[in-house]
């Protein structure tokens, strides 16, 4: 119902996850919500998304039915070795914890839920609109096609290249390549189920992780099992050797860089037949992200675009939205002017999605270590149980209870501080300090050695596929 009593006219730029997420929550207290974006027509490209108990209870609260949508539930999260599939470590994901369910969806059936949701709330969401030119003072926006759109607020969800981003920033602000890349990929559940060494991914639902030298592999079901997910989370060993933020992969290569793995692996990477690897790109903390006369404000991958291992990105897009949301509020309840529900809006979100984005960063070094002395000691500290000193964000009950526990509509709990130690510090500091020591040694797991692995791995590709390479180019960048 809608509760606002000072209703604003939004316009939203971008109807990804993000912003449809943002059209919801605004829509639903009584704003005036438009939704512009380049994009011909609407559809997530990708493969399944994990939506964690702190963005489900938001959408759920906001009215978007679930039900409707084909999804699997996680119930724990599983990390294995990377060569023999031993357990390291098992995580349950109590639903009474949070309050709130784990849930394993493909992003398009999300996506078109939550367009559908918002259409039928009234909000207009128009396509092939691409905005080339902003008037922040006079809150109005162009795009490409000459038309012009004002509103008392402009909230730019314009992804991570944005282009509103350095115009509010007045910075360059260019997203940093990670130097990991992601493959996405889907098998039907079916053939998961034929062989008895894989069917319990389809039957027990669960996050899978297998941590191994360089790469971790996370494979979850989506669909209700109708489809099995894998994302391959990579360092690049020249698999995106260009610009091209996405291009296509081979089942061949796949098989050559993990023939060495687990047999479990090794099998699921043979069901696999076509996928796109992403490059993987983040971004420093921002100075800002609203702009001096309080009438524009960014939101989601377009001010915290992060590696997706902590599956959080969509899910802090959502946060943002609920936070907005909150501080809005405040402008009848409380008498406060836009630019100050702004500012408190990026006062509270900042710290919070900034440690997010810090512990993303931590796990790209902590799941991707070969075997050696620190990989022993990582084991150890995992095998301890539940812990304030284990290395996975996720191994310390209160860690958990701060991310998924969080109701971002109560700024109480938004500005909650993490409990405990900080993204650097502790064993996962540490692996990370000698990760970054190690630049320019001969250690072989860092980016600094990637030209000289690249090699090697791309010649080994070769000899499989007895051909160059294979890559296309598949289109334009989307974090999605
Ligand atoms: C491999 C991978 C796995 C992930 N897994 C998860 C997960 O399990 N859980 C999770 O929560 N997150 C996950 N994420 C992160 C998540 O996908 C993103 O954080 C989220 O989709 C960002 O949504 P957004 O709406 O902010 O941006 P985007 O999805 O990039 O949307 C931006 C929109 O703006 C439009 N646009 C851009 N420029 C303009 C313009 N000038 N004019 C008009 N429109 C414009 C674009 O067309 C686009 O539709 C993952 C990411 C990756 C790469």
């Amino acid at each position: 119902m809608p509760s606002t009593t000072t209703p604003l006219n939004i316009l939203i730029i971008g109807a990804g996850l993000g912003g449809l997420s943002t059209a919801l929550a605004l829509g639903s207290d009584g704003h005036k919500c438009t939704i512009i974006d380049a994009a011909p027509s609407f559809g997530e490209a990708g493969a399944g998304i994990r939506i964690p108990p702190n963005s489900s209870r938001l959408l759920m609260r906001w009215g978007l039915d679930f039900e409707k949508i084909k999804k699997s539930k996680s119930e724990r999260y599983h990390f294995l070795r990377w060569d023999d599939g031993n357990t390291l470590l098992e995580i349950p994901f109590v639903g009474k914890d949070y309050d709130a369910p784990y849930y394993l969806v493909h992003r398009a059936d999300l996506h078109s839920a939550l367009l559908e949701k918002v259409e039928s709330m009234g909000v207009p969401v128009l396509p092939r609109k691409k905005v080339v030119e902003y008037d922040f003072d006079n809150k109005n926006v162009t795009c490409e096609d000459g038309t012009n759109y004002s509103a008392d607020l402009l909230i730019c969800a314009d992804g991570i290249k944005s282009i509103a981003r350095p115009l509010l920033t007045g910075k360059e602000d260019n997203p940093r390549d990670t130097g990991d890349v992601a493959y996405r990929i889907l098998i039907p559940g079916e053939k998961l189920l034929a062989d008895p060494e894989l069917s319990e991914l389809i039957t027990k639902p669960c996050t899978t992780s297998w941590c191994g030298p360089d790469a971790h592999l996370v494979g979850y079901p989506i669909r209700d099992g109708e489809l099995y997910n894998i994302v391959v989370c990579a360092t690049n060993l020249s698999e995106l050797p260009g610009e091209e933020w996405i291009v296509k992969g081979s089942n061949e290569e796949l098989c050559a860089r993990f023939a060495s793995w687990d047999t479990k692996v090794q099998k699921l990477c043979k069901l696999s037949e076509g996928f796109l690897k992403w490059r993987l790109g983040d971004l420093q903390e921002l100075t800002r992200w609203s702009n001096d006369a309080g009438t524009a404000v960014l939101l989601g991958d377009s001010c915290h675009p992060m590696l997706p291992y902590l599956a959080q990105g969509a899910a802090q897009a959502a946060e943002d939205a609920a936070t907005l949301r909150a501080c809005i509020r405040k402008i009848s309840g409380q008498g406060v002017t836009l630019k100050e529900a702004l500012l408190e809006y990026e006062r509270l979100r900042k710290p919070r999605v900034t440690t997010v984005t810090k512990f993303t960063r931590t796990h790209q070094h902590i799941l991707h270590i070969p075997d050696s002395s620190l990989q022993r000691r990582r084991d150890a500290a995992m095998a301890g149980g539940d812990h304030e000193d284990s290395p996975v964000f996720w191994g310390w009950r209160e860690r958990r209870l701060w991310l998924f526990g969080c109701d971002a509509e109560n700024l109480e709990s938004v500005a909650k501080p993490l409990p405990g130690k900080g993204p650097g510090e502790g064993l996962a500091g540490e692996v990370v300090e000698e990760a970054e020591a190690e630049k320019g040694g001969d250690g072989g797991w860092v980016v600094r050695n990637v030209q000289e692995k690249a090699g090697e791995v791309v010649q080994g590709v070769k000899e499989v596929l007895g051909l160059n390479g294979g890559m296309e180019k598949e289109g334009p960048y989307s974090a999605a």
